[in-house]
């Protein structure tokens, strides 16, 4: 029998008990090779049989909702009420994608000069290889936004499967999957694999039948994979959305610190801190340092506790905690419960931030850094050191709010004001991305329609 992987539910703490094999590398090849024979015969690039396919699909996932919650509760111990957004969103997504690679595939520009016609128009890139990550099992997951944006542009995909929610992704890509024979589609169109390790999804990435990358997940995932799409003898576009620390700063004397702190609180500690968008950085003036830790405290004190999503993230939460605490005083709000993510913050200076690169990188957990500040001049050079980043919050800094806007626009791919960055709106005015190292390409979003112009390129007809 095939190796085999087995989910968590950190809820029971208790090892699911269905079992999902381990792709062969010879299964890999064969599902390259016939997604490369899809693109070859451009048999998905047909925009009927895509429409039907897509409407079938949402009929299927609404059918089958109950047991794809079960699935997913079990494995990622994220609630009913999470699922539901996040079936939602996925269902979302899967319309408006569809919707958009039709006007894609139809957008172009004909111009017909003296000696010669141009035509330009967009063709997809071809086989698509999509890593999701382990926090978003549906949005991001084997039918989440970077599998469907690729689909609705006409390029085979295959997934590579996230261990820690196996189940899930199998049952979604077994959905998608029976779609393509009742429609009598060929196989080659969708693929799912997976595996404990990298072996397979490094694998994927390195072959010369890929043409395209989208990965969402951790810093080190993406950029190793993002390295290894770059050193192909042919290089393809590689979309790694990593994390970031989604810094908010406050101004002085806030009108209504007690309510916006509650609500950076929730933040911080919803469903464990498991987010992109989590705001991990919060730069606040000096004279207000105490007043605000008080209330930030009182908050986190209250704050309903999350289990994490696998055992394995709430010790790297843990592990990093535990290296932050090294350097740094570390207040953590303690709960009982087995694999729940105890809430902390550590409060420092401006100068101690900028020496402390264990803090230059997102926390993945309900960890928040409060740094204050004594100057604007302060919160750019805060910048410099931590780089790029999906969001910037700023907060109550009236008449000062465009200029420093002005500045965080370098490093940021949203700026929010009196706002907090969680809660990411698949519309077509939301853009999530950002430099790196939130992302390995500046210029594209993974969230909204906008995210489809990552699969695909112009082509030029010149004729005479
Ligand atoms: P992860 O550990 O990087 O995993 C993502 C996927 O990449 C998995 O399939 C993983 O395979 C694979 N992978 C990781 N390292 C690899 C390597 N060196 N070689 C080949 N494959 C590799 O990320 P995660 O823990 O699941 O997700 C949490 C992270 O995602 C957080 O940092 C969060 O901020 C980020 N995130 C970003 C966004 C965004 O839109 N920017 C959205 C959601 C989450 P294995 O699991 O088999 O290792």
């Amino acid at each position: 029998m095939s190796r085999q992987i087995s989910t968590f539910n950190c809820k029971t703490n208790s090892v699911n008990p269905a079992t999902f094999p381990i792709s062969s590398w010879e299964e890999l090849d064969e599902k390259i090779a016939l997604a490369s024979e899809v693109h070859r015969l451009k048999i998905w690039q047909n925009s009927t049989v895509r429409v039907a396919f897509f409407a079938s699909l949402c009929q299927k996932l609404q059918q089958t909702k109950s047991s794809l919650k079960a699935i997913y509760m079990a494995e990622s111990s994220l609630n009913e009420d999470r699922f539901e957004r996040e079936f939602q969103r996925m269902i979302r997504q899967i319309k408006a994608y569809s919707k958009e690679g039709l006007t894609l595939q139809d957008e172009g520009i004909k111009e017909v000069l003296v000696d010669r016609t141009l035509e330009k128009r967009w063709i997809p890139l071809g086989p698509a290889a999509v890593f999701g990550a382990s926090n978003f099992p549906l949005a991001y997951g084997t039918l989440g936004g970077d599998t469907i944006g690729a689909l609705a542009t006409g390029c085979p995909v295959i997934v590579k499967g996230h261990p820690l929610h196996a189940g899930t992704s199998t049952f979604l890509a077994d959905i998608a999957l029976s779609l393509l024979d009742e429609l009598k589609l060929a196989r080659g169109i969708f693929s799912h694999v997976l595996d404990d390790g990298f072996e397979i999804g490094q694998r994927l990435i390195q072959d010369s039948r890929i043409n395209v990358g989208a990965f969402t997940g951790s810093l080190s995932g993406g950029t190793t994979l993002f390295q290894l799409a770059q050193d192909r003898k042919s290089p393809i576009p590689f979309f790694a959305e990593m994390g970031s620390l989604n810094p908010v700063i406050i101004g002085k004397k806030t009108s209504n610190t007690e309510s916006f702190v509650q609500h950076l609180a929730t933040a911080i500690t919803e469903d464990a801190g498991q987010f992109c968008t989590k705001p991990g950085l919060i730069l606040i003036p000096t004279e207000d340092r105490n007043v605000f830790e008080e209330s930030l405290t009182h908050h986190l004190q209250r704050a309903n506790p999350f289990p994490m999503l696998h055992p394995s993230i709430y010790e790297k939460y843990n592990d990093r905690l535990a290296e932050i605490e090294k350097s740094h005083c570390l207040r953590r709000f303690e709960h009982e419960k087995k694999w729940y993510a105890d809430p902390a913050i550590s409060l420092i200076s401006a100068e101690e931030f900028m020496d402390s690169k264990v803090l230059h990188q997102e926390v993945f957990g309900p960890f928040a850094c409060l740094v204050s500040y004594d100057n604007v001049a302060e919160i750019q050079q805060i910048f410099s050191c931590i780089g790029g980043q999906l969001t910037t919050s700023i907060i109550d800094f009236h008449s000062e709010a465009k200029t420093l806007a002005d500045f965080v626009q370098n490093f940021s791919g949203r700026i929010i004001f009196n706002g907090v960055p969680t809660g990411v709106v698949v519309e077509r005015g939301m853009h999530h991305g950002g430099p790196f190292p939130s992302t390995t390409d500046v210029r594209f979003s993974s969230v909204g329609e906008a995210s489809l112009k990552r699969f695909i390129r112009p082509i030029c007809i010149q004729t005479h």
